[in-house]
């Protein structure tokens, strides 16, 4: 009877093992560093698609650090997709697309506590404006370790204009950038996560180090087409924002090819 139960015991254990090797190896094949998207951290109108209150960002930020994530510049990301040599498992980016006054306002005191890297992509044509980043704040967001991208000048869908209008949205943010800064400007995003092969080829040209879009998709080693993840609201909920940087969260989404 006992070694009925002894052998009983050491089957259930060996396929307790096999079961765990295979997720752990599904896991690593499949896993891709997940590439936060934010716009405004503020109160916005409720069941807006594009706010997360400063208490829902605070809740996500410590999330991450107490869950022991590794949150890397986006650099970090497109040089590794670049050098072929995958990122730590657990590793997170956190970006801002539009460049919104309450980046400084509400997320930026939170990034700086937990000492948090991230990226703002600002639409130059807003600089200066009200509701937006001035020159100033993103000189101090720079100094303060946020890395400021370009979101093209006036936030055009570049598959919708010409070829000549997409080459200098391109171009002159970044220029616009590198002189309010004064470093180079490397990280791009296309607006609306609009991108054609046209488009993905003048980023590349211009210099830049990598480009993010907005949809999801499947898999891909392409620095200049970087999938990120929309985190909303209904990422208040630590379960869902656990779901979205599981790093898995990508399977079984459409794949979306530039047109
Ligand atoms: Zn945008």
């Amino acid at each position: 009877m006992m070694n009925f139960f002894r052998r009983k015991t050491g089957k259930a254990l060996v396929a307790g093992v096999l079961v765990t090797l295979t997720l752990a190896l599904f896991y690593k094949s499949n896993y891709v560093v997940p590439v936060l998207m934010y716009h405004q951290v503020d109160y916005g109108p409720p069941g807006s698609g594009v706010h997360v209150t400063p208490e829902n960002f605070e809740r996500q930020m410590e999330f991450l650090k107490v869950h022991g994530y590794h949150v890397v510049p986006l650099e970090q990301v497109f040089l590794s997709m670049k050098e072929g040599r995958p990122l730590p498992l657990k590793s997170v980016a956190i970006t801002f697309d539009d460049g919104f006054l309450d980046n400084i306002k509400y997320a930026f005191p939170v990034l700086k506590k937990m000492n948090f890297p991230a990226t703002v992509f600002m639409i130059t044509r807003n600089i200066n404006t009200e509701q937006w980043l001035s020159e100033e704040d993103l000189r101090i967001l720079h100094e303060g370790g946020i890395s400021i991208g370009s979101h093209t000048v006036s936030h055009a869908f570049l598959p919708d204009v010409g070829q000549d209008v997409a080459a200098a949205e391109i171009s002159e943010s970044k220029k616009r950038l590198e002189a309010i800064l004064g470093a180079p400007v490397e990280l791009f995003s296309y607006p609306a996560g609009g991108v054609t092969w046209h488009a993905r080829s003048l980023v590349e040209k211009e210099g830049y180090l990598g480009a993010v879009t907005t949809n999801y998709g499947k898999r891909n080693n392409d620095p200049y087409l970087v999938r990120r993840i929309k985190v909303s609201n209904s990422s208040g909920n630590l379960f869902n924002f656990w779901i979205k940087t599981s790093g898995l969260y990508h399977l079984g989404k459409k794949r979306i090819t530039p047109r």
